[in-house]
């Protein structure tokens, strides 16, 4: 009798677990109006995308919102926010398909910049008053941000920086370990070597002066890479018309391209 009791859980056990529904729901109709209307009126990336591209870019929206926590710290974590939050991971993880951070959990907002001191206690120099980070040993799978910073970013289209666009670059870089602007797993192997050679080409400009690579990609190959990436993004025929060589090199990592139109994923 008792197995015939355990043979009953086992399969109604089994037929619960066949017939619970999908974890991530879709999106109902409002939820979706709701983002197209913060994506349409703040997002230029997404205004360029053809209509079923849109659709896409809107689900991946609603993945990372469903999957991912974002917490205000000492600020509030509107709808607003929490969708240029999305947006920023999506843009440049768009051609990698259901792509969704799975390495982090949580994404912090902070009202204003903020230093990394609670990560360094003991350094007696304090760092520059930071927009954006990726979080470090405990806080590894943390994103931190400042939401004016964040918002900043969508909205003064006159310079080509986007603290969101920048974060999560990082990550996408991370993806093989290590954040040093060397995103091997996403880029063929051959390419490894001349993409470093252009960078360090590109940093030679910069120093002299002749390059409006924002001087921040002096820093190391990841803040090259993430720095760059904004201005691909931000303002991509510009990069385009200014930086042929580097742009190969960025379509070929994100597998996106640079059209009249604005930037999409390659088919
Ligand atoms: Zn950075």
């Amino acid at each position: 009798m008792i197995y015939l009791i355990i043979l009953a859980v086992i399969f109604f056990g089994l037929l619960y677990y066949i017939k619970r529904p999908k974890s991530i729901a879709e999106a109902t109709p409002a939820v979706t109006e709701t983002y197209r209307d913060i994506l349409l009126k703040e997002v230029d990336y997404y205004e360029q995308l053809p209509e079923e591209e849109k659709e896409q870019f809107e689900k991946r929206i609603h993945l990372f919102l469903h999957e991912k926590k974002i917490t205000g710290v000492d600020v509030e974590a509107d709808e607003h926010t929490k969708v240029l939050v999305a947006a920023s991971a999506v843009i440049p993880a768009f051609a990698f398909d259901d792509y969704n951070y799975p390495m982090i959990r949580e994404v912090l907002l902070y009202s204003n910049t903020f230093d990394d001191s609670f990560l360094h206690p003991n350094r007696e120099m304090k760092q520059d008053r930071i927009s954006g980070m990726v979080g470090e040993g405990p806080l590894s799978q943390v994103v931190m941000l400042s939401k004016p910073d964040l918002i900043r970013g969508f909205q003064n289209k006159s310079k080509p920086h986007n603290v969101g666009i920048h974060e999560f670059t990082h990550l996408l870089d991370k993806t093989d370990g290590t954040v040093d602007g060397i995103p091997e797993h996403l880029m063929d192997r051959k390419f490894i070597a001349p993409w470093i050679e252009e960078m360090e080409k590109e940093v030679r400009k910069i120093r002299s002066g002749s390059s409006d690579i924002p001087p921040y990609a002096l820093t190391n190959h990841a803040e090259f890479l993430a720095v760059a990436s904004e201005y691909f993004f931000v303002a991509p025929s510009e990069f385009k018309k200014k930086h042929p060589e580097l742009l190969a090199y960025l379509q070929k990592i994100f597998r996106q391209e640079v059209s009249e139109e604005g930037v999409q994923p390659i088919d």
